[in-house]
């Protein structure tokens, strides 16, 4: 009996635990007359994330390195056989199964107790062309100062679970040529909420690219809060609280992970037109390393005074950051997310939510299931050098 992680072990977790079974045998094939399972094509393709392996080029020397079996397939194949693949999955079935995952997680208590559980939404580009012509639909042209087309990329909306200890992203909404971030990103919401269940967050946390009537309004149409960065985009709301807080010290002095937060909150802001709020509160915080101020930061939310702390305000609103960091840095760094496998619109998303999903399999792995009793919690780093080596032991075995 070998011990320890493998992919083996991690396909098991995730038709067991995770009970991602159907999915993977069942994904939303769109393939006529499919030579290799579905399943195989699949689970290549998250064992790749999982593996930091993700290019199709990558996955097929994976899957022909000897270690089909290792890998918990039960065939290779050509990076070709991807690309027709993913041209015709249905990414409804994946956002399904990303979906069904948060859910059981937090079912499973697998959230950090106690806390608010909340959905950061932000934007991001990925696959820059420098081609001067538009490849798929999804390519948005990029123009200089002279606004002359430089070249294409994609762009997209994303949506995560934060604020519970591991962040999970959960959906992703492209925008296109004529699209715009803010409009995706209510598209999204409005999506997600639905097939998540109004119940199951408490608090949508966006950058001030969102501070806009329409996403704020559809925040609280689809029953949650909201907590957004107020910047100068809102030049009457965020003047009238520098105002009011230039004028007073502190309304609370508090200690996060060794550094000093000073934090004014207020309610009672009227809303601005258009905003459906009946009023808007305010916080500002001064965040101080070795004496010196290193991050001043205002935010609005519907959040009544007396529901929520000015910490709780704060711990929320720094949650949203887990979207840039585990987030987009996360799946440019080592999910290949920059990468364009296969140039055509459906694949772009398809490949996206694949990297969402074995993303997710990987993260509740290791934080949740390899992470019992006292021991630290691995990095993802180390946990891919384990089961590469699984990988090329069992490689050795069966030569
Ligand atoms: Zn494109």
């Amino acid at each position: 009996m070998r011990s320890g992680p493998s992919i083996r072990k991690v396909r098991d977790y995730a038709s067991r635990t995770l009970r991602l079974e159907h999915y993977v045998t069942h994904p939303g094939d769109g393939r006529k007359r499919p030579q290799i399972p579905a399943q195989d094509l699949i689970w290549a393709q998250l064992a790749g994330q999982i593996l930091q392996t993700t290019s199709f080029h990558g996955v097929e020397r994976l899957v022909r390195s000897g270690t089909v079996r290792g890998l918990a397939l039960s065939r290779s194949f050509s990076e070709d056989a991807l690309a027709y693949f993913n041209e015709r999955l249905d990414p409804q079935v994946t956002r399904d199964a990303l979906v069904a995952t948060a859910r059981l997680a937090k079912c499973n208590k697998v959230f950090a107790g106690g806390s608010r559980i909340g959905l950061a939404v932000d934007g991001t580009s990925a696959g820059h062309t420098g081609s001067s012509t538009s490849v798929c639909d999804l390519c948005r042209p990029q123009r200089d100062d002279k606004d002359v087309v430089i070249g294409h990329r994609h762009e997209v909306a994303a949506i995560s679970v934060v604020g519970v200890g591991v962040s999970l992203p959960l959906d992703v909404e492209p925008y296109g040529p004529g699209d715009s971030e803010l409009v995706a990103g209510q598209r999204l919401l409005r999506r997600c909420v639905s097939s998540l269940g109004a119940r199951f967050a408490d608090y949508v946390a966006a950058d001030a690219k969102f501070a806009c009537a329409p996403f704020l309004n559809l925040v609280q149409e689809v029953g949650l809060h909201a907590i957004v960065r107020l910047k100068k985009n809102l030049p009457d709301l965020f003047g009238r609280a520098q105002v009011r807080f230039n004028s007073r010290p502190p309304d609370q002095t508090f200690e996060h992970r060794g550094e000093r937060v000073e934090i004014w909150d207020e309610g009672g802001f009227q809303p601005w037109e258009g905003l459906n709020w009946r009023q808007v509160r305010v916080i500002r915080y001064l965040q101080y390393r070795a004496g010196k101020t290193t991050i001043e930061a205002y935010w609005l939310t519907d959040y009544p005074m007396d529901e929520v702390s000015s910490q709780a305000l704060f711990k929320m609103a720094k949650s949203r950051w887990e979207i840039e960091n585990e987030g987009f840095n996360e799946a440019k760094t080592r999910h290949g997310m920059e990468h364009i496998c296969h140039h055509d619109a459906n694949s772009v998303v398809v490949g996206w939510l694949l990297m969402a999903l074995g993303i997710v399999i990987e993260r509740l792995y290791r934080n949740r299931y390899l992470h019992r009793g006292t021991h630290p919690v691995r990095s993802a780093a180390d946990l891919v050098v384990i089961l590469r080596l699984a990988l090329g032991r069992r490689l050795h075995d069966t030569s």
